[in-house]
């Protein structure tokens, strides 16, 4: 790997790991952080978490793991651009929806209702607690025992009341601090991916019209830059030549603006990063694209009648899991009734969270039909 940039995550200056392990030998401590988090449990059920198609409408939509796939490629060739640590900014990638719950938002959003008396759910509070608690893979700590620095990736928002019970990863909530720009990077780079993935699996249900989306303007003017260097490019190719344009401007928009703000705060450390504003952004006209676009598919896909419907069976199915947990705890596995006696709402929270859609909805059903077991 070239030298990265003075301000850069480094991994050899790294805030260091919860419990002390030894040094990795042939790997730096990020990427010793990215191979524990593609070899947890977590990391493999995204495969079967969804956002917002649930796994068996069709075998080509995105689900959470090639969605995660998806940010830290962007993620990564961005770091790359801006000479920082591509590791630590994969790593923060592929765990960022570690803490979703099944049938994305909607599931969150009945988990949250649930949970209201008990703390409340907040899917990156509990990315964190995947990786600091619930993954059980090692014999001196549960958890990952990952770095500082990917862990505060990963935490990339906390509300001030649960920041305050985090202790140091909580602490820049609280004074308003930057996390590191891998961090940041990762972050905007979910935005990139879920924003042009939505519009081609959009397309690819029927759900969004390719006269529609011509109306956004970010759309319309890569279909048109495409159509004029192959007019008469349909279906398919053409959608595909209009989002790989549309990933590509917002990514060299991206690279341009954050190099502009790195010129302009000269920050020369990763704690002059922490005490700036955030640097990793759009440029002020791409940020209007970006957020028509946004806008745009709130309403034409998120709220679409379909996807409304549903959301609506998630949301029965997450709270009635909960319910009946929360009324007879030793319905749930031995290892989570076991956690249950401390905490029950929590360790339910836990269990449901954990799902798949798939498991989401099989659990449903031997609970609730008589004919299931
Ligand atoms: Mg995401």
């Amino acid at each position: 790997m070239s030298e990265c940039a003075p301000y850069a995550a480094s991994s050899a200056a790294s805030r260091g790991r919860r419990y002390r392990e030894p040094p990795p030998r042939n790997r730096s401590e990020f990427q010793r952080d990215r191979d524990r988090i593609i070899h947890s449990t977590a990391f493999r059920r995204l495969e079967y978490k969804t956002q917002v198609f649930v796994n068996h409408e069709g075998d080509l939509f995105r689900t959470r793991l090639t969605h995660s796939l998806e940010v830290a490629q962007i993620g990564r060739s961005v770091a790359r651009s801006l000479r920082l640590d591509e590791d630590l900014t994969e790593a923060i990638a592929l765990a960022h929806d570690f803490g979703h719950t099944p049938f994305g938002h909607a599931g969150q959003d009945a988990l949250n209702r649930c949970m209201r008396a008990y703390g409340g759910f907040e899917h990156n509070l509990q990315s964190l607690r995947v990786v600091d608690v619930l993954e059980q893979r090692y014999a001196a700590f549960d958890g990952l025992n990952l770095t500082f620095e990917t862990r505060e990736g990963i935490l990339k928002h906390c509300s001030r009341k649960n920041a305050r019970m985090l202790g140091e990863i909580g602490e820049r909530f609280l004074r308003g601090g930057q996390p590191s720009l891998e961090a940041q990077i990762a972050n905007l780079a979910d935005e990139i991916a879920y924003n042009n993935h939505d519009v081609d699996d959009g397309l690819r249900s029927g759900l969004l019209l390719l006269e529609e989306l011509a109306e956004v303007r970010l759309f319309r003017r890569h279909m048109k830059a495409a159509l004029r260097n192959f007019p008469r490019l349909t279906g398919r190719r053409l959608i595909h030549e209009t989002v790989r344009r549309m990933i590509d401007m917002l990514v060299t928009d991206l690279v341009a603006h954050a190099g502009r703000n790195l010129r302009l705060h000269r920050p020369t450390s990763i704690a002059d990063v922490r005490n700036a504003p955030s640097l990793v952004g759009f440029s002020s006209a791409v940020e209007k694209l970006h957020l028509d676009l946004k806008q745009f598919l709130r309403e034409k896909l998120y709220r679409h009648y379909r996807v409304a419907r549903m959301s609506a069976k998630a949301r029965r199915i997450v709270s009635d899991l909960f319910g009946a947990f929360l009324t007879d705890p030793r319905l749930m596995p031995p290892e989570f009734q076991a956690r249950a006696t401390d905490d029950a709402p929590r360790a339910i929270a836990d269990y449901v969270a954990g799902m798949t859609d798939r498991y989401a909805i099989l659990e449903h059903r031997r609970l609730f039909a008589i004919e299931s077991n």
